[in-house]
């Protein structure tokens, strides 16, 4: 691909879109706003799933589900190019009670994905520590054994170094204030740190991104929704797999961290951690997991979903300005996500063939 092109934005989106364009020969400039991948894409909990997948439409499950089996592929080409390991691992998922079990198996059993119950008997010899919680709800849980997760910032970190090493340059402390247009094409793009013009343009800008396309976001509709999480540091992992409980999700690491998440607040742009929030989770996670009593809260931060209707993102190009694309809205799951989001984009953007019907991911522009 013989283009220049500028990806707005450095988070998990922006990143993966520039490096699936450097493989295939473009000349990509990152330019963002702040440092590289601080944003939601740090703050996540890097679950490689939706929580209850059976809630989503097919547009998210075929969307999450090619771009997970890609996850193994992926990360040991950045562990084995930038040498920083994004510690991919297939933990499994422990949904907890209330769930609708009916749904939960027929929408597995359709798709083939392995599901199994655990009774507070099973769960006893596994995951002793939630026992008690068992024997007091319902008396079973439901098992997703092939859930991964990945650390984000070290996805981040690992994403970043590749991207340099393939010769993309990332411009950061560079916000883009905005899109000079003539003609229904965009001639350059304005920024703090000067104009920078190219071939195409790819909005990846998470939440901000329809701030940057004003007028031309049409109908667009990505706001942030604030989620908090706390952090904390155990010996070793208290519990084997990641938890989820309604909103609630207790997701550990190899080393003895634990990260606690998560809430959905709509909040504008303010990213201020609060009290009531941290309370709130940590009582709810204490039920779960009784040890967290005597554990103290490691860093408690927030980060800013960019949320679409339905979490259906939009990847694709622009209806009317024809050098312009975007890759944002991923809502929750953006991490997930981002290898197949970036699959789509580039395909949209050299013509090759889409893995699957990609039509959903242009509905959020409603031109109608
Ligand atoms: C608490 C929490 C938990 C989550 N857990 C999970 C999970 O377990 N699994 C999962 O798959 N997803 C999860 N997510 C969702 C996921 O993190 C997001 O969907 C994803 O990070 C979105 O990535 P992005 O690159 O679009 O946005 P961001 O990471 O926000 O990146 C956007 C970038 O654009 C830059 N930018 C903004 N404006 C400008 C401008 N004018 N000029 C230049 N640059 C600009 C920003 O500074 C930022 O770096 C979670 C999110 C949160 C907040």
């Amino acid at each position: 691909m013989k283009q220049d092109v500028i990806v707005i934005g450095a988070g998990i989106i922006g990143l993966a879109t520039a490096e699936r364009l450097l493989v295939q020969g473009a000349k990509v400039t990152i330019l963002e706003r702040n440092k590289t991948g601080q944003e939601s894409s740090w703050a996540g909990g890097g679950i490689l799933s939706p929580l209850f997948p059976w809630r989503y439409s097919d547009a998210v499950t075929s969307l999450t589900s090619y771009s997970v089996l890609q996850f193994p592929e992926w990360v040991s080409i950045l562990r084995e190019t930038s040498g920083i390991d994004p510690e991919y691992q297939i933990s499994g998922m422990l949904i907890l009670p209330p769930y609708d079990e009916e749904t939960a198996r027929r929408w597995c059993s359709m798709r083939g994905i392995k599901l199994e119950q655990r009774t507070a008997c099973d769960i006893h010899s596994i995951y002793a520590v939630i026992a008690d919680q068992m024997n007091k709800a319902q008396n079973c849980a439901l098992f997703l054994p092939d859930v991964a997760q990945v650390r984000n910032p070290r996805l981040l970190r690992a994403l970043r170094s590749r991207v340099e090493l393939l010769g993309g340059k990332i411009i950061e402390n560079c916000a883009v204030n905005h899109l000079k247009i003539t003609d229904r094409h965009i001639q350059s793009v304005a920024t703090l740190c000067g104009e920078f013009p190219a071939d195409n343009y790819i909005v990846c800008a998470g939440a901000w991104s329809t701030k940057i396309l004003g007028i031309h976001a049409l109908k667009l509709d990505i706001k942030p929704v604030k989620g908090q999480m706390l952090l904390f540091k155990f010996d070793t992992p208290p519990i084997p797999a990641i938890i989820v409980q309604n909103d609630l999700y207790l997701i550990p690491r190899r080393d003895g961290h634990l990260l606690i998440g998560s809430t959905l607040e709509d909040a504008g742009f303010n990213k201020q951690t609060t009290i009531a929030a941290r309370d709130s989770l940590l009582e709810r996670a204490q039920i779960i997991l009784p040890a967290l009593e005597k554990t103290p809260i490691k860093q408690h931060w927030s980060g800013l979903r960019p949320a679409s209707l339905e979490n259906i993102p939009t990847i694709g190009r622009h209806p009317v300005i024809r050098n312009l694309l975007i890759n944002s809205g991923h809502f929750r799951y953006g991490v997930t996500m981002a290898p197949a989001s970036a699959e789509i984009l580039v395909n949209e953007m050299t013509g090759a063939a889409q893995p699957f019907d990609t039509a959903p991911y242009q509905a959020g522009w409603d031109t109608n």
